[in-house]
């Protein structure tokens, strides 16, 4: 306890500010790693409160190029702060701030798209997955290129328990395109309702936070990029495997616009194609006349059920893609009509 009587909380000492840290280490912008940067720390400061109370928890921040968001979650009084950037160029800068925070920072020059978490926090942090959050956060504003991949490897790891939610069910903080915020976390009335909502939604409860309009940023992006929050449900909506949902989910939402029967079909070899889709549909209990976006998380888990039935009793069936049907009968009507030009009379 301070002698006013107030609990000592951590501050970063005076530092240059991020538009100086930019211009001393020749931070250009790189447009291949899509780099755009908060210079304004009230702005990152709103962005870390939204992740809500980070008092002596883990974080890791992702992608936190010259530092401004990583200054403000220093100062809301982490235990540890992970940084992981894949710019090289950003490691100077970023280690003249762990100075200035001794013990506090990790940081990591990688890929986020490979980098395992197998040793990224403490064991004793784990916790099992029906217990409450374990005190670990991933924060990133991540560039628009890599925060979809990554989300959808997230999202499976959360269905397997593994890769950071081999730790447990950790809450993460990210930034987003706004059109793909609206997506992750669009309800069936929404006319932005996806795959990307299915996919999230199954798996956790994903709460949009505010937009930052692109002028925020330098050099400023084309869009605007909204926050959002996701925390990873003790009971997924859907229990089936993740590649399974992603196929139901994927193949409905090929015709977004049609009948949802039309994307059902895509899932069937042609032979059987149209008895199979009915027999889906009939066992989801599902209207084949109703429109993707208008189907409810609960009629796509009964889908995934009935497609699983399917595939348990024809064990061929899941390994069928429509893609790769269509493709093959393209080339082989190619060959057919090559050869008939350069042999016929
Ligand atoms: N966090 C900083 C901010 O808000 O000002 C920088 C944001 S900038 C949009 C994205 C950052 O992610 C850049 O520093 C970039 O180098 C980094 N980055 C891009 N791809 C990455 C990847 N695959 N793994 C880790 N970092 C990446």
């Amino acid at each position: 306890m301070a002698a006013s009587g107030k609990v000592a909380t951590f501050r970063l000492p005076v530092l240059p500010t991020i538009g100086e840290i930019i211009k001393l280490f020749k931070l250009k912008a790189t447009k291949e790693l899509s780099q755009n940067f908060l210079l304004d720390l009230r702005l990152t400061d709103k962005i870390v409160k939204t992740a809500g109370n980070l008092k002596d928890v883990y974080v890791c921040e992702v992608g936190p190029g010259p530092g401004g968001i990583s200054r403000s979650i220093l100062n809301s009084g982490v235990a540890d702060l992970l940084l992981i950037e894949k710019d090289s160029r950003f490691i100077p800068g970023l280690q003249l701030l762990s100075e200035a925070a001794p013990g506090k920072v990790r940081i990591v020059n990688e890929d986020i798209l490979t980098y395992t978490f197998n040793e990224a926090f403490p064991k004793h942090l784990s916790k099992n997955w029906e217990d409450d959050h374990p005190d670990i956060h991933i924060i990133g504003n991540l560039p628009f290129s890599v925060s979809t991949p990554l989300i959808i490897q997230w999202l499976e790891n959360i269905s397997n328990r593994d890769g950071p939610f081999s730790y447990g069910r950790i809450r993460m903080t990210l930034t987003f395109q706004k059109e793909v915020a609206e997506r992750l976390t669009a309800s069936t009335t929404s006319r932005q309702r996806s795959r990307l909502s299915i996919m999230s939604q199954y798996l956790c409860t994903v709460n949009k936070g505010f937009t930052i309009p692109g002028q925020a940023f330098v050099p400023k992006p084309e869009v605007d990029v909204t926050l959002v929050h996701f925390t990873p449900l003790v009971e997924p909506k859907i229990k089936q495997p993740f590649k399974l949902v992603e196929k139901v989910v994927q193949s409905i939402f090929q015709y977004r616009r049609k009948f949802c029967h039309h994307g059902a079909r895509i899932l069937f070899p042609e032979d059987d194609r149209l008895e199979k889709t009915k027999q889906l549909l009939m066992e989801a209990d599902v209207d084949p006349t109703l429109y993707p976006t208008k189907l409810s998380l609960f009629q796509f888990k009964n889908l995934c059920n009935a497609y699983r039935k399917m595939c348990d009793e024809d064990p061929d069936l899941f390994a069928y893609n429509y893609r790769e049907e269509l493709k093959k009968k393209k080339e082989a009507n190619f060959k057919w009509t090559d050869k008939d030009y350069f042999f016929s009379p």
